[in-house]
């Protein structure tokens, strides 16, 4: 079952006297197509065990605002309700710190089975996790479509040399039917949830966390949501994405990032569901491309470059050298995080960028580009403008905190990119500027868009 995606994260034995199976849910938060739900029901089936979906929530994290609270806990209300609909509980900790409560669970535990996530922070709790508890702990890998070591033993240099390996064995892993267990076991009734997901706004109010990054009114977490823009994306837009997915003034891209990143659906699913529809080829093959190519590469970078958010080694020598030999050139605008955050700077292209991102919690990929590429240019040092760059990213986007965004943050300071002709300021780092917007589409339209937003 599930080849290739199950890795134990410590040698103990399992309990065979304890009350249940814990899957620890961390970054698949969803109940379909979720390998590690999956594993778990098989196994609890098999020892004729019950099993209990727990998700372990830090108050204290300091990462947390409004914003992505309220997409956390829909995201959490979904899967509660669907996991429901196939008999298993489903239990949400208040544990500060975040092993807490999986630590005083697993004493009850036959075994502990958990997601596999790859930013050094969520790795190191799991190893953590591992050690203390006493019983069994193994990992599913369920958010890639091809697992991590599969496609690669080491840091690839770009895209090209990723792509190949991953074409390889691509048609293995998208042709392999998902296989469903029905649970057998109890519901656990009896175990008392710490938050009551019918009353968010509640748990929201009384959380002490970042409440200036408002919810966002465009994006609902969960599942069910997940599926519904997925279905809307086939249908309204796979047709023309190849032609018009660069067009920020248009709406052609999926916004399916932020429901990957919090695991609300799985790559997997979505990649076999674009394969199946009839829609323009060129368009499929663009749209996977991204989803596999573009984001099993972010994964790798993280996973293989443990400083992949230090600016001091998330990069290529070319560029550090290029950097070094421009850091001193002159700049025409200088901008700081505050002119930046409250989009006042002299360009209104880059304004709007700005604007969508904290109105709506999401910015048009193109526009993302242009965006780090202008904080590049309007900042006295390169390390500054990674660190606002970084800075404005992980407060901003739903989809913050993200390989994708380390990686497309990297990318801009020359990772997975070539060296261009040199020129001032950028040295040879790929620039961008307002007359190729203008020349690529509708800018103005773009900027009337967010006008109205
Ligand atoms: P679609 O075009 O519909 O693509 C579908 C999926 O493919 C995306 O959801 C994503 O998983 C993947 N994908 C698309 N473009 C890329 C890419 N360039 N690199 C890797 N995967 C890709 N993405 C984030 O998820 N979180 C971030 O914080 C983030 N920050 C970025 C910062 C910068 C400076 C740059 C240049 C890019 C960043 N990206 C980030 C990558 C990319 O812009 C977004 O993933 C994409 O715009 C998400 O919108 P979508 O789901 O509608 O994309």
């Amino acid at each position: 079952m599930f080849e290739n995606r199950i890795k134990s994260i410590n040698n103990k034995k399992m309990d065979k006297n304890g009350d249940f199976i814990i899957y620890w849910m961390q970054r698949s938060i969803r109940s379909s197509y979720n390998h590690s739900l999956e594993y778990a029901i098989h196994l609890a089936n098999d020892l004729k065990k019950n099993l209990l979906v727990i998700f372990c929530f830090d108050r204290k994290f300091s990462e947390m605002n409004e914003r992505s609270c309220y997409f956390l806990f829909e995201s959490l209300k979904d899967a509660e309700k669907n996991l429901k609909d196939r008999g298993i509980r489903f239990i949400v900790l208040d544990s500060s710190p975040l092993i807490t409560k999986i630590l005083e669970y697993s004493k009850r535990s036959v075994c502990i089975i958990t997601d596999r996530a790859y930013l050094k922070y969520l790795r190191k709790i799991r190893e953590e996790v591992g050690e203390k508890v006493s019983v069994r702990m193994i990992q599913i890998e369920s958010d890639v479509v091809v697992p991590i070591e599969i496609a690669s033993l080491k840091e690839e240099y770009s895209a090209r040399t990723l792509r190949g390996k991953l074409h390889k064995v691509l048609d293995f892993y998208l042709n392999k039917d998902f296989e469903y267990t029905k649970y057998e076991m109890n519901y656990l009734d009896e175990i008392k949830t710490d938050f009551d997901l019918e009353k968010i706004h509640e748990i929201i109010e009384s959380l002490n966390i970042d409440k200036t990054v408002r919810k966002s009114n465009y994006f609902t977490g969960g599942e069910n949501t997940a599926k519904k823009i997925l279905e809307n994306f086939i249908s309204e837009k796979l047709e023309g994405y190849s032609k018009f997915r660069n067009n920020p003034e248009l709406e052609y891209q999926s916004n399916l990032s932020p429901y990957l990143h919090f695991g609300n659906i799985s790559p997997l699913f979505v990649a076999k569901e674009i394969s199946k529809s009839e829609k323009n080829r060129e368009s499929l093959e663009e749209f996977l491309e991204e989803l596999i190519v573009r984001r099993e590469l972010a994964i790798n970078f993280i996973y293989y470059n443990q400083d992949y958010d230090k600016f001091q080694n998330m990069t290529y020598l070319w560029a550090y050298e290029t950097m070094n030999k421009h850091k001193n050139d002159q700049k025409e605008y200088v901008y700081s995080l505050e002119i930046l955050e409250k989009s006042e700077t002299h360009d209104e292209y880059w304004n709007s960028a700005q604007k969508e991102m904290m109105v709506t919690g999401k910015m048009h990929g193109y526009m993302r580009m242009y965006w780090a590429k202008k904080i590049i240019e309007w900042t006295e040092k390169f390390e500054e403008a990674y660190e606002i760059i970084k800075y404005l990213n992980n407060k901003y986007f739903i989809d913050g905190r993200d390989e994708n965004g380390y990686a497309g943050i990297a990318w801009c300071f020359g990772k997975h990119d070539r060296a261009w002709n040199e020129r001032n300021i950028f040295g040879k780092l790929r620039y961008m500027n307002s007359n190729g917007l203008k020349r690529k589409f509708d800018i103005e339209k773009y900027v009337e868009k967010i006008n109205k937003l």
